[in-house]
């Protein structure tokens, strides 16, 4: 019943004639009969663009990230109704590279999270653990006050419009992904923290995988009961590419 979203994250990558060439591609390929839904997450300058090849095809897209206010002297910020006046669906929220580069905690996300729903977006919150939490068996620990951050800023019923996405940090851009049962189990233990406070809720949210996931490795990944999607960054930067896990989910 969990219709099945694959998002490409493109990150920093793109220039406006590889991009042009991309999104031509994903127009082409993607189906309005598919079983999954399709989105993009450009960089910000390229949304126009993205808007412009996309409209009026089934594929979705998104930003990578939104400001917590709505407008005003931020210079160099991003504000989540300029996302939606571009047709944005989605946005990505507290992506790890955020997290750690940008130094977004957990509170920062949780508002941003807010801002994205108040502009009428879906935010695609991110949560995961470093190598080293892993190793340290603080995996469920450290999801657990990530997403708590949410649901106890913006309740569970806020999750009816959201999508989460697991991405272990030890596993984004390194080749290495979690194995189907090492993902699965995180999976199933995120949907259970949501269902302790609605289990309608926690059966209909959409619960992606993101890190290293590619064609090869798609299928497997999306078979699991709790993975109902992928994050994809560099899989997602090659139309045929990033088409093969779309058809794989
Ligand atoms: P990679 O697919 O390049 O590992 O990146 C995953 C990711 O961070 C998507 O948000």
């Amino acid at each position: 019943q969990r219709r099945p979203l694959v998002a490409g994250n493109w990150k920093m990558n793109g220039s406006r004639s590889e991009s042009a060439t991309l999104l031509d591609g994903i127009r082409k390929g993607v189906s309005a009969a598919s079983r999954a839904e399709v989105a993009v997450c450009p960089p910000y300058i390229l949304i126009p663009l993205t808007a412009e090849k996309l409209a009026g095809s089934p594929a979705a897209w998104g930003g990578q990230n939104l400001s917590v206010h709505k407008s005003g002297a931020y210079t160099g910020e991003i504000a989540g109704p300029m996302l939606r006046d571009y047709g944005c669906t989605y946005v990505i929220v507290g992506h790890s590279e955020r997290r750690t580069l940008n130094g977004e905690t957990d509170a920062v996300v949780a508002e941003k999270y807010g801002a994205a729903q108040a502009a009428g977006l879906i935010p695609i919150l991110c949560v995961g653990e470093t190598l080293q939490e892993r190793e340290a068996n603080q995996t469920e620990a450290v999801v657990a006050r990530q997403l708590d951050a949410v649901l106890d800023r913006h309740g569970i019923a806020s999750f009816r419009n959201a999508v989460i996405a697991y991405e272990p940090v030890w596993a984004i851009g390194t080749g290495k992904t979690a194995t189907p049962q090492q993902a699965q189990e995180v999976h199933r233990f995120i949907r259970s923290r949501l269902a302790v406070r609605d289990k309608a809720v926690a059966e209909n949210t959409r619960i992606l995988y993101g890190g290293s996931m590619k064609g090869s490795n798609a299928k497997e990944l999306l078979a699991q009961a709790d993975i109902d999607g992928g994050l994809i960054g560099g899989a997602s930067l090659q139309a045929e590419e990033f088409l093969t896990i779309c058809r794989a989910a």
